[in-house]
């Protein structure tokens, strides 16, 4: 592409609020053919509210949120703050946790009155040996809805199961058609349970869903994917996903996230918006035809 065409397309796409890195983010735009995009805070508000608390027998509602929320204390998660303002909300007494340890892409440790506790996904519990046994058709309830479920473990055994709901964007769903009938492929990768992850990938018409991925795995789904020849953008919001973006063909900042996520992409949309993903598109298609 000649510099003036280039300017003139990152000029036209910052008004839209889509900065474009440099010559070669465009380029390499025009030519993508699978978008992966996080679900948490991209595709979702990443806002999550509590919703649901889920007492096994012998064990109080109240106590469970008390002691997620004396654990969540320590964590900088967005599930952290969601669990952390329904406590609050909800007037669950505050205690303390001590020995705090946060485990990534699985929950958090601690000790609470003695005790030894912890709260977190499935992965978390088979760490700590616990098998969620009885409470499994409520979680997958709870997932089915596309809420997060998160187990508390008390002591080795497992006491109760917090919830989560986080809405999805206003603008997804129409983004998510527009790249669709643009010829994308679309895969969601995200951290989050294969139910949960399914059951927003259906509100939105996503077929293909990575569910429970590290950060690495995210990058790695990437190279898979550019070893079959494919080229990938990657579209992500927070630290977790800035290997991903970096890895990419392509990365996509949400704007609204971590500055590391910005740092590593190609592409930023300054308003956190997934239809920039379909205007930036345009204009790397317009700018290259332009020059052929
Ligand atoms: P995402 O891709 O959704 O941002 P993460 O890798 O951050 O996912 O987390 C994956 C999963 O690990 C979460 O869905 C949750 O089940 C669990 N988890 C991570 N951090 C916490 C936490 N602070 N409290 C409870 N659960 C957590
Ligand atoms: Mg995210």
């Amino acid at each position: 592409a000649t510099p003036m065409s280039i300017m003139v397309a990152t000029g036209r796409g910052a008004q839209a609020g889509v900065l474009i890195r440099d010559a070669e983010a465009l380029e390499r735009f025009a030519k993508v053919d699978v978008l992966v995009v996080d679900k948490t805070g991209t595709l979702t508000e990443g806002r999550p509210s509590l919703t649901d608390i889920v007492a096994l027998a012998g064990h109080d509602e109240t106590r469970i949120l008390s002691i997620a929320a004396a654990l969540e204390r320590g964590s900088e998660h967005p599930l952290a703050e969601a669990i952390l303002s329904g406590a609050e909300d909800r007037d669950a007494p505050r205690i303390d946790a001590s020995d705090f340890d946060a485990v990534t892409g699985k929950g958090v440790r601690g000790v609470v009155d003695g005790r030894t506790v912890g709260l977190g996904n499935a992965r978390l519990m088979k760490d700590l040996g616990i098998d969620p046994g009885d409470a499994e058709a409520r979680i997958a309830e709870l997932q089915g809805q596309g809420k997060t479920a998160m187990l508390l473990a008390v002591d080795g055994k497992l006491a109760g199961v917090v919830a989560v709901a986080d809405r999805i964007k206003e603008t997804t769903s129409g983004a998510i058609k527009d790249l669709h009938d643009a010829g994308l492929r679309i895969v969601m990768a995200t951290g989050d349970s294969q139910r949960t992850a399914e059951a927003v990938a259906r509100d939105l018409g996503i077929d293909e869903v990575r569910a429970g991925v590290s950060p690495k795995d995210k990058a790695d789904l990437i190279a898979a994917l550019q070893s079959q020849g494919l080229s990938v953008a990657m579209a992500g919001d927070g630290v977790n996903d800035a290997p991903a973006l970096a890895a990419a063909d392509v990365g996509i900042a949400m704007g609204t996230g971590a500055d590391v996520a910005v740092e590593s992409a190609g592409v930023t949309l300054v308003k956190g918006d997934l239809r920039g993903i379909v205007r930036a598109r345009v204009l790397a298609q317009a700018t290259m035809r332009n020059i052929r």
